[in-house]
């Protein structure tokens, strides 16, 4: 194992730009290149914090096509940063790939603690965070309903990343599965300006939220079976 940290996985605010830790500020300024999942976003962020840096594009549609360069380049003595639009890179965002080619390599990886949009929301909830399972997006179609038929016995707490425009669809079929009754926390826009925590049973959150559209991002977390 090479000696010295050649990737950097940073995590960045997920909302409040504050929620960025000091060591990950230094580690941006200092990488030779910072590796981002969409170059506008973080320009927004690094703008805000008065870092020019040279920015390289990583996300999903090219990260299998240049996994093997940006090895090269950290073989060949760069440090990058890998930074994704919001929260833990490799946590439903791009990232894992990268991790594993160079561990395969032999090249240091190392990830910063920061933000991540579940654990807030978890502890937010209320609900037991000793054992929980996160299971982020769940697939649009093939699979999806077995998945839920699976995590309908699951007794640890699970966590769910989802679109606002299917939350409500997403609620009910929770209610399907798990039975109306079960309680869960539904987490939005957590650190911004109308975040808003609702907890209650699945029937009562889905009246909660039928009464408006519901905007902005959003994490899910429902008690396990008792
Ligand atoms: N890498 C991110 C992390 O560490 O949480 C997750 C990226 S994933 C593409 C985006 C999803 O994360 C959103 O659809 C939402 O489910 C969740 N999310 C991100 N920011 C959020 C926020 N401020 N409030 C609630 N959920 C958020």
């Amino acid at each position: 194992m090479s000696e010295k940290t050649r990737l950097y996985i940073v995590p960045t605010p997920i909302g409040n730009l504050e929620d960025l830790t000091f060591r990950a500020l230094r580690i941006l300024k200092e990488a030779d290149a910072i590796l981002a999942e969409d170059t506008r976003i973080t320009t927004r962020l690094l703008k805000h914090y008065g870092i020019e840096k040279k920015l390289i594009p990583h996300h999903q549609f090219n990260e299998h096509k240049t996994i093997e360069t940006i090895v090269d380049r950290l073989k060949n003595g760069e440090i990058f940063a890998l930074v994704s639009d919001a929260g833990t890179p490799a946590i439903s965002d791009p990232g894992f790939l990268l991790v594993r080619a160079c561990i395969r390599e032999d090249l240091k990886v190392e990830c910063l603690p920061g933000p991540t949009a579940f654990v807030p929301a978890l502890v937010n909830s209320g609900i037991a965070a000793d054992h929980f399972i996160f299971e982020g997006f769940l697939p649009h179609k093939k699979g999806r309903q077995t998945r839920l038929i699976n995590l309908s016995n699951e007794e640890r707490t699970l966590i769910f990343y989802e679109s606002p425009h299917r939350l409500i669809k997403f609620l009910v079929q929770l209610a399907e599965h798990f039975g109306e009754e079960r309680y869960a926390c539904v987490c939005r826009e957590l650190t911004k300006m109308y975040e808003e925590t609702a907890r209650g049973t699945l029937k009562e959150l889905i009246e909660h939220f039928t009464k408006k559209p519901v905007k902005g991002e959003i994490v899910i977390v429902v008690r396990g079976k008792e």
